[in-house]
């Protein structure tokens, strides 16, 4: 819940209310019809304050979750820039990568080059 949106629900709940109570009143013997309008209104008001908290708390979510899918995919990418062929630089994919003797073995698909990675996979 961001402050935008608790503000928004108050700031509902007093407009509806108030607007009840000048509903009631335009039907009692010492009101004003014109407080009817006015009840209206402030109904009105009531319910895009809802729908302005509603739609705040919407778009809060879906930053939030943009935000963790970036932080979920950037590693995948780094990784996959940074394998790269140590003779001809060409692009590898996990594909390219076999396991001989329990050591990951590469072999390259653009220079045909065959050598262990000294590094330890990741995946
Ligand atoms: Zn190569």
């Amino acid at each position: 819940m961001k402050t935008g949106t608790i503000i928004s629900y108050i700031l509902a709940a007093i407009a509806i209310i108030l607007s009840f109570l000048f509903i009631l009143g335009s039907f009692s013997p010492d009101g004003s019809p014109s407080w009817l309008i006015v009840g209206i209104i402030g109904l009105l008001v009531g319910f895009a304050l809802i729908y302005a908290g509603v739609r705040l708390a919407a778009k809060a979510k879906a930053e939030g979750d943009t935000v963790y899918n970036i932080n979920l995919d950037l590693p995948g990418n780094v990784q996959m820039d940074t394998m790269k062929c140590l003779s001809c630089g060409s692009p590898l994919s996990p594909e390219d990568i076999k396991m001989v003797n329990g050591a990951p073995v590469v072999t390259c698909p653009s220079c045909g080059t065959t050598y262990n990675l000294t590094e330890e996979p990741k995946w």
